[in-house]
């Protein structure tokens, strides 16, 4: 039993109109234990939209101290894989929530579904129908005009019971019958107009194999797969909105399950994501026609695509609660994701140094054979981060963007001929000379450097206001560099169908440079704050020393 303290607990996490009916519900005692589910169809991988769901779901339940379930919403064979299963499985985890006792699906109670149906049809609430696809879709009427009956309507309770078990035994074709509800087919809810409530598919479902070939449709089975697991605040989104009508309809009618605590949905809006899509079929798409290279492709809003991107549990989760949940539908601004994962990063990714345009400096006044081994901090707020090792020597690669013969400005802060800058974590060094090649193209920058600067300002006070970062050469270690950029051009992709037209060609462009060598057995997924450059991770498909860029150091986007 919850105590008031504990709903003041849970409300103080923040307030929704979701946590508001809780609350009543709670309070007058409706239910004693809040539980809600996460219902995904395995028929794809789970999207950011689907992680706001779950974020939702397992963490309304885990604040008021209940439960969350995990249950397949697995009634449509054509569709769905053991694939999507064991991905959505491990997405559910990786976010960090753990769902109640054993998975559900929502085919373990096709025998409770079967049952339920024969009830309705002995309560003449439902009836077999043969009438056509193209039939039905006329019969239906319009938002303006009211239905037809069915001519199949009013046949017997016996005549409907053994065609329905017809129908379970494989005695008709595929699409040639279907059971409908018997509701109201002048209702102003269109979905209330005898919706099917099973469909025959001959088809080898993932968990049931060949047992049936009849499937519930989702109005029908979802309901009641929320009451027999005690579902509580059963949460969707907003298109279900009118479906309400059918999942209180079917619930109602069925004596088992039409109690005072029987479950409710609730509707909130679904997420859209800025120059991203959310749809299934389009994140489909885009696999199937190579546009990106799998589903945790890490362009790919996906959640799997995310984590090979860098982003981690905790920055999906803090963008969840950013977004918060309300009941009106929006573009969500893809810098608060953005955002969130750069919070995250700033704390906790070790810095490191990586030149991914790489050019050779040679420093003219070092010793020839020496190697210094210099203690670089891992992070320059936290000290307990500890300390790597890191080289220097006469021969350093440096950013090519960060050499110009001529500085612009008095603003330039990079390095320039007789421009001194300080190499982070090392000496001040001021350029001399340059090679080039025939073509003009800088080949080697030469440089002088100042002894006594190492972590130490000039002794006679002299300014040197730029930083720029560095790797020694004979100990540096090749790497390839995934610079990603949006996949899409346009911010609301949703509103094109032809995708191929706003894909941005320069999504992904792969450089080759160096790294530090204490990554040369750089962790899988984990992240690296490269200095002046941005948030990467080794990727994790990747044979060699890959690295994915996660995000920039701050919002460039539009500058
Ligand atoms: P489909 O078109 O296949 O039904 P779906 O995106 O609705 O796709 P489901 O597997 O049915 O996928 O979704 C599981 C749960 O996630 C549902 O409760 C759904 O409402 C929720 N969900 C799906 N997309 C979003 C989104 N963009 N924002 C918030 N919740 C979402
Ligand atoms: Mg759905």
């Amino acid at each position: 039993m919850l105590r008031s303290m504990d709903i003041k607990k849970a409300s103080e996490k923040g307030t929704n109109f979701i946590r508001n009916i809780i609350n009543e519900d709670l309070s007058i005692g409706k239910h004693q234990k809040v539980v809600t589910r996460f219902p995904p169809e395995p028929n794809g991988y789970l999207h950011i939209g689907h992680a706001k769901s779950i974020c939702l779901n397992f963490g309304t339940a885990s604040d008021y101290d209940g439960y969350c379930n995990l249950r397949f919403d697995d009634t449509n064979p054509s569709k769905e894989d053991i694939e999507f299963v064991n991905s959505i499985k491990n997405d559910v985890s990786w976010l960090g929530f753990n769902w109640h006792k054993e998975i559900k699906f929502s085919s373990d109670y096709f025998d409770i579904f079967y049952e339920c149906a024969l009830e309705l049809i002995e309560k003449e609430l439902a009836y077999v129908c043969f009438l056509s696809a193209d039939k039905t879709r006329e019969y239906r009427g319009t938002l303006k005009n009211p239905g037809k009956n069915s001519p199949y309507r009013d046949t017997s309770v016996k005549e409907n019971l053994s065609l329905f078990k017809k129908m379970k035994l494989g005695e008709f074709k595929e699409g040639e019958c279907v059971l409908r509800a018997k509701i109201d087919m002048a209702s102003s809810f269109m979905c209330m107009r005898d919706p099917t409530l099973y469909r025959i598919r001959f088809e080898t479902h993932h968990q049931t194999k060949d047992d049936w070939c009849i499937y519930p449709m989702y109005d029908f089975a979802h309901c009641i797969g929320d009451a027999i697991e005690g579902v509580t605040h059963s949460i969707c989104t907003l298109e279900f909105q009118d479906n309400r009508r059918i999942y209180d309809w079917t619930l109602e009618n069925l004596d088992k399950f039409n109690k005072p605590d029987r479950p409710h949905q609730y509707e909130f809006s679904r997420l859209n994501l800025e120059y991203a899509t959310t749809s299934k079929r389009k994140l489909k798409l885009l696999v199937d026609n190579n546009f990106v290279t799998g589903w945790n492709d890490p362009r790919m809003p996906t959640i799997s695509g995310l984590r090979r991107r860098g982003y981690t549990p905790e920055s999906i989760r803090d963008f969840s609660e950013r977004i918060g949940v309300s009941k009106v539908n929006s573009l969500t601004d893809i810098s608060i994701l953005e955002s969130s994962i750069r919070d995250d990063l700033n704390t906790n990714a070790p810095r490191s140094m990586a030149v991914i345009d790489a050019i050779k400096l040679i420093i003219e006044n070092y010793p020839e054979e020496k190697l210094e081994s210099i203690q670089a901090p891992n992070h320059p707020q936290n000290e307990t981060m500890g300390t790597r090792e890191i080289f220097f020597s006469k021969e350093i690669y440096i950013d090519k963007a960060d050499f110009q013969e001529i500085a612009p400005n008095n603003k330039f802060k990079r390095l320039a001929i007789n421009k001194e800058v300080r190499l982070r974590n090392a000496y001040i060094v001021k350029a001399t000379r340059v090679d080039k090649d025939n073509e003009d193209n800088i080949t080697t920058i030469y440089c002088t450097y100042d002894p006594s600067t190492l972590g130490k300002n000039p002794a006679d006070g002299r300014k040197v206001k730029g930083v720029i970062h560095f790797v020694e050469s004979s100990k540096a270690i090749q790497a390839e560099f995934n610079i990603y950029d949006r996949l899409f051009l346009d911010p609301n992709p949703s509103q094109f169908d032809e995708i191929s037209v706003i894909m941005n060609p320069n999504s992904l462009i792969i450089k080759n440079g160096y790294v530090e060598p204490n990554l040369k057995d750089a962790e899988i997924e984990k992240a690296y704050q490269f200095e002046r450059e941005g948030y990467f991770c080794r990727d994790s498909e990747a044979n060699g020393l890959v690295f994915n860029k996660t995000v920039g150091l701050r919002d460039n986007w539009n500058q």
